[in-house]
């Protein structure tokens, strides 16, 4: 049916890739191009013998100029962008350039200051909308996922949804003292942020790590979250009626933030260029290449992810709440994929994201976020391809 050039050969293209295959009428051929070649050979090496036919390319995804001749040469479908946040608008230009669909898993986010926002990515609407194409951003699991469970709540259950909590729970346990679940460079800028949630119209900002809530997460147990800015809270305030608040919650464990507040005090998690032995280096790349490779971390975590979103509003005049969480296993991910849950949970949404778009079933000319599509052809996937949801009418709330 369709063809999928896949940008990155990290820890979550490393899922959708494997999804794709598994899926091969919708994804009849694919294209793995990225940074080092070698990954995508390896891989490709593993997966060969399926019916999706692979193909592999060396791309510099920072080149829009390599990207484009790339794109004319495989004439793909859809581009699905599984490189870093930096890339987002080098390729999207490249799309633009060749009238190729995109999808990506995390916003736009200058190298050199640790902010992301839509408003680069949200830009590019008109330009997509004239040239009949179209961008779907953030299609992961937080963001991802958890916009469609927001649509699903808002179609089902809700005439009106007055308060969001969105919880990420970790359970998992990989036995190192630190180390980080998915890029070192990305997760480290996030969670060492300041904090921010939405409420009355504006948005409040904490300190990092400010507001701590224990949850007690089932299939997990209680756990101590730590209230965060998260991307999809900026395009969700935008979509949905009637909201009074949103904020986003993620657990860490002690040990992680013990060695992540002693990594801050001493610069480590800088990203501003220091001198070193006559060179430039920024601390928290350094950093970056001492910590163990996520990758790495797959065949030795233990335990389960539970994400998943708490509603609370109004439907036909009476006050209701809504939960809808997934949970997934990390050595069952590695099981299947050579993955841990983390890498999973965000590879699978973008192969089912993608699939939606070549179906056409997803598809109109603009940018958009998942919440803005019918969730039902979604959620049924996403039972049918690994992440099945549960849901729960008379949650506990969070305070
Ligand atoms: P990895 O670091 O494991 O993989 C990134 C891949 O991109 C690597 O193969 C890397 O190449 C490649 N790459 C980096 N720069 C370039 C470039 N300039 N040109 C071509 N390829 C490049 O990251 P993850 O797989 O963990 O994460 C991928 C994306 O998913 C990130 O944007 C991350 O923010 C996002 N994410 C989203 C989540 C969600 O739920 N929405 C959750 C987790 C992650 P090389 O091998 O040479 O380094």
């Amino acid at each position: 049916m369709g063809k999928a050039l896949i940008i990155g050969c990290g820890g979550v293209a490393n899922v959708t890739i494997r999804k794709c295959c598994q899926n091969s009428d919708v994804f009849e051929e694919i294209m793995i191009a990225s940074r080092t070649k070698s990954k995508c050979d390896a891989l490709k090496a593993k997966l060969e013998g399926g019916k999706t036919k692979i193909h592999t390319a060396q791309v510099d995804a920072d080149y829009t100029d390599q990207l484009i001749p790339l794109i004319e040469s495989f004439k793909p479908d859809v581009v699905i962008n599984l490189a870093l946040p930096y890339q987002d608008l080098t390729i999207m230009d490249a799309c633009l350039a060749t009238k190729t669909h995109y999808l990506d898993t995390a916003n736009y986010e200058p190298k050199d200051t640790a902010k992301f926002e839509y408003k680069w990515q949200w830009a590019y609407k008109e330009k997509f909308e004239k040239a009949g194409i179209m961008a779907l951003l953030g299609c992961g699991f937080d963001p991802g996922v958890t916009g469609v469970f927001t649509a699903y709540a808002q179609k089902h259950y809700f005439d009106e949804i007055h308060y969001i909590d969105i919880l990420d729970c970790n359970g998992g346990d990989h036995g190192y003292p630190f180390a980080t679940n998915f890029n070192p460079e990305i997760n480290i800028r996030e969670v060492t942020s300041k904090g921010r949630y939405w409420e009355n119209g504006r948005w409040v900002e904490t300190e990092p790590m400010e507001i701590k809530r224990v949850y007690d997460f089932p299939q997990i147990g209680e756990k101590d979250m730590y209230l965060l800015y998260h991307e999809e809270l900026e395009s969700l305030v935008k979509n949905v009626r009637g909201l009074k608040r949103i904020r986003f919650f993620m657990t860490f464990g002690q040990s992680y933030l013990t060695h992540l507040k002693c990594l801050q005090n001493v610069g480590m998690t800088s990203i501003e260029p220091i001198d070193f032995n006559g060179m430039k280096i920024v601390p928290l790349q350094f950093l970056k290449a001492v910590l163990p490779d996520p990758a790495s971390l797959g065949p030795r975590t233990k335990g389960k992810t539970n994400i998943g979103c708490i509603f609370q509003g109004i439907k036909d005049g009476k006050e209701r709440t809504y939960y809808v969480y997934n949970v997934c296993d990390h050595q069952e991910s590695y099981k299947e994929t050579e993955s841990q849950a983390i890498s999973y949970t965000t590879g699978v949404p973008a192969m089912i994201g993608a699939m939606l778009m070549i179906q056409g079933k997803w598809m109109k000319p603009g940018v958009y976020n998942v919440e803005e599509f019918d969730p039902d052809p979604f959620m049924d996937a996403l039972n049918k391809w690994g992440l099945p949801w549960h849901e729960d009418f008379n949650p506990v709330l969070v305070d």
